[in-house]
């Protein structure tokens, strides 16, 4: 518990508040309900406020600990996208703890219990954000 951690955000959004896609292969996608909010945005009918509204600790692990994509920011098309890990389950902080490593995604998959994993794109300059993908882990499946 904790170890490195300690300074990563453990505050970052609230899964309840999404309304997931589900997929025949039990991963749920998120691209159409992203698609559909850059059409509102786009159209006006949603405010650049109300879409860049990433909390700044995760547009802080966007930065530091976030894995980089090659896909321009689709709101500001100033920043590259950073992609950011999530997992929630027992024992784990309410806000979910944000992974950093392949091999802690692992050990998190072996452990007793559901924890489920979220990834969420994040702009480090305008803070779009949005969950690009969301699975339940199992051993020995880490993505
Ligand atoms: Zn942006």
């Amino acid at each position: 518990m904790g170890e490195s951690l300690a300074t990563l955000p453990s505050v970052a959004f609230q899964p309840g508040a999404l309304q997931p896609e589900p997929r025949p292969s039990g991963e749920i996608d998120y691209r159409l309900a992203r698609r559909r909010l850059l059409a509102a945005f786009r159209a006006g009918r949603v405010a650049r406020h109300e879409v860049c509204d990433a909390h700044p600790e995760l547009r802080r692990a966007g930065a530091q600990v976030g894995t980089p994509t090659r896909q321009r920011c689709p709101v500001c098309d100033d920043a590259l996208l950073s992609h950011v890990t999530y997992v929630f389950g027992p024992r784990l902080p309410a806000f979910g703890r944000c992974i950093t490593s392949t091999h802690e995604l692992q050990r998190l998959a072996q452990r007793k219990g559901e924890h489920t994993a979220y990834v969420v794109e994040v702009c480090p300059h305008c803070a779009w954000n949005h969950l690009v993908r969301a699975w339940v882990l199992s051993p020995g499946s880490t993505r």
